[in-house]
């Protein structure tokens, strides 16, 4: 049982991808980014600013963050729909670049991986998370694409946004995600680059499935 990451930038593809795989080969797929949107989530709800990082820490400790049947949940609350609201997205960067967040994150990310049989994916998850992962991916695709699918995913869930402004946060998500100090977004050592500009997601499962059988999976 291999332990598979999916790193890079937002709206790539990664999560359908990574679901996808993961049903394919049998595997658990764990969405270390709804970890992140989740703590962001509460942090608006309780009125806690995207940039206290002492009360975002001890707000992680408090909560009480599962997955159940593939969706998130804040104890008996389930949030899977709420936690990509554009609120959301507007401060999960903020919230994702303190040290102590990410510390306490990872370490339960690494718990979740430990027996194999996972997909990980998220932005570190092949550099901090599992570096020691037999397959490791970075999918990436243009920033007009990536905005493109997102603002399509936006409006089959009712937001109406403009195509300029979901370009625009994301584009500012994405400095954000690589610049930070610490879990920055980069490409991991010995990771398979794939550009999903122009690819369906079925065509990317098929070459990262094709990749990761040829190792084992
Ligand atoms: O993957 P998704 O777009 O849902 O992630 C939301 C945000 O969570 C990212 O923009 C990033 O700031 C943060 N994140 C992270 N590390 C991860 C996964 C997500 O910092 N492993």
């Amino acid at each position: 049982m291999l332990r598979i990451t999916i790193d890079g930038p937002a709206g790539a593809g990664k999560s359908t991808v990574a679901r996808e795989l993961a049903q394919l080969l049998g595997y658990t797929y764990l969405d270390t980014g709804a970890m992140y949107r989740a703590l962001a989530f509460a942090a608006l709800r309780d009125g806690i600013p995207a940039d206290d990082e002492p009360a975002l820490a001890a707000l992680l400790v408090r909560l009480d963050l599962r997955f159940e049947r593939g969706r998130i949940r804040l104890g008996d609350e389930d949030v899977a729909d709420e936690i990509r609201a554009p609120a959301v997205d507007r401060i999960v960067s903020t919230v994702a670049a303190h040290p102590r967040v990410r510390e306490a994150f990872v370490q339960r990310q690494r718990a979740l991986a430990q027996d194999g049989g996972v997909v990980v994916d998220g932005r570190d998850a092949g550099t901090v998370v599992l570096p020691g992962a037999e397959c490791k991916f970075f999918l990436t695709a243009s920033l007009d694409a990536r905005a493109a699918r997102r603002h399509r995913e936006l409006l089959s869930q009712g937001v109406r946004v403009a195509l300029e402004d979901v370009r625009r946060e994301m584009a500012e998500r994405d400095a954000l995600d690589e610049m930070r100090a610490v879990g920055a977004l980069r490409v991991p050592e010995g990771a398979l680059v794939v550009d999903t500009t122009g690819l369906s997601a079925a065509e990317v499962v098929q070459q990262l499935a094709a990749y990761c059988r040829e190792r084992g999976a």
